[in-house]
């Protein structure tokens, strides 16, 4: 396997202080089921818009963010959702609706852009139980991430980003996403994938405090579950043996694991034939660094338009050796076929997710400077763990289970 060493990729400068996005949840309601849900579906969950700008002064107390991500549940099923990304334009942060898709309408896409949305992340992946798609394979759904991208390519203007979990079954499916996305660089801007993840009940025993706990009814808990510790690095391995020109520039590391890569960024360069290759290191800390310098803050999602302008990028060669070989790359190309110099050049942002991992300790490494922070009681959380918050006052803690346990437990 192609091993990262993290000492040579970016460390993306986000904190807690100064991320780039804030995660918000308006509504607990969902209008389908997803299997690697980390939220319980809460029927008439929705928060008041009192109680949205109370979050929204939350995150602007603690922290400076780019854009807000709006989560839940779905966010689409909440009744005032115009309101809410008005709300959050009006304070000059960008928001970004994370949704499954399925409550997009016309009306709704045309009223949050004109409301000042900056953008969508969809939600699409096999282990979903969408209406009209069940048993689709990651290829299969393919026709409906496209249906997606062109309905919000119309509108213009926001960026389209598609995130999709990645389990043990649909891991070698990966670089079919992977190979679409690049086909339609012009309409996908960013591609996400999140290794799942579960509290797996047999193996640990848990505890809220000093009090042992039953972990069965926390959304995120399996009995028997499949692999629940894809890393991003087994991700890499994956998609670079369709694309070796897949080649990470950036991290956050585990705050347990400093070597692990809980956020991984790659930014490919491609046009709708094939990838030249990726940008480094230096590219991503002159974007974040610069955007910091000019703005105060750090750069999350940017317009369509500037990933559609990956040829001026080129001029970075200059600094990033990652720039360097993709301009050698698409010039070696254009000189094989000239027509290459007349087409587009797009930049692709992959982000490669591994949430929480539990060590054989039971501790539990998490994102540092996690950017999915959401609000709790006036205070900033995980919104991965949220539900534990929820539902037992507390954050739980995991002990290796005693072996009685797991032999009684085992097949
Ligand atoms: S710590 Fe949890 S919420 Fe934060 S980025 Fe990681 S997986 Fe997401």
């Amino acid at each position: 396997m192609h091993k990262l060493d993290h000492r040579k990729l970016y460390r993306l400068p986000w904190s807690v202080t100064d991320n780039v996005i804030s995660w918000l949840e308006p509504t607990k309601e969902c209008n389908i089921y997803c299997d690697g849900c980390y939220s319980a579906n809460a029927k008439g969950s929705h928060k008041s818009l009192a109680q949205v700008r109370s979050d929204l002064d939350v995150f602007e107390r603690f922290r400076q963010t780019d854009a807000v991500s709006v989560a839940g549940g779905d966010p689409l099923v909440h009744p005032e959702i115009v309101e809410v990304v008005r709300m959050i334009a009006s304070r000059g942060l960008k928001p970004v609706v994370n949704t499954n898709g399925h409550g997009l309408t016309p009306s709704l896409l045309r009223d949050m852009k004109a409301a000042g949305l900056a953008g969508f992340t969809f939600h699409v992946d096999s282990l979903q139980t969408r209406p009209g798609w069940k048993g689709a394979t990651e290829v299969e759904l393919n026709e409906l991430r496209l249906g997606y991208a062109e309905r919000v390519a119309e509108v213009g203007g926001l960026s389209c980003a598609f995130n999709s979990t990645v389990y043990e079954k649909t891991l070698p499916e990966a670089p079919e996403i992977l190979e679409w996305a690049r086909r339609h660089a012009d309409k996908v801007h960013v591609v996400v994938f999140i290794a799942f993840r579960a509290a797996v009940q047999e193996r640990f025993d848990y505890f809220a405090g000093e009090e042992r706990i039953e972990v069965r009814g926390l959304t995120y808990s399996k009995a028997a579950p499949q692999r629940t510790d894809i890393t991003a690095q087994e991700i890499v391995a994956t998609l670079r043996k369709r694309f070796p020109e897949f080649e990470p520039s950036a991290y956050l590391n585990g705050t347990e694991k400093p070597d692990s890569f809980k956020w991984l960024m790659t930014l490919l360069v491609g046009d709708r034939e094939r990838f030249y290759g990726s940008a480094g290191p230096k590219f991503v800390e002159l974007s974040q660094v610069w955007n910091h310098l000019v703005k105060g803050r750090y750069l999350g999602y940017v317009p369509p338009a500037v990933h559609a302008s990956a040829r001026s990028m080129l001029a970075l060669a200059a600094v990033d050796p990652g720039m360097r070989k993709v301009a050698s790359s698409w010039l070696r190309a254009a000189a094989a076929n000239p027509l290459r110099l007349a087409r587009p050049l797009h930049l692709q942002s992959v982000m490669i997710i591994q949430p929480v991992d539990v060590l054989e300790d039971g501790r539990q490494s998490m994102c540092d400077s996690c950017p999915d922070m959401t609000v709790h009681d006036g205070q900033l959380v995980w919104s991965c763990r949220l539900e534990e918050r929820l539902k037992y006052g507390e954050l739980m803690r995991m002990r290796p289970a005693s072996r009685k346990k797991v032999e009684e437990t085992a097949p």
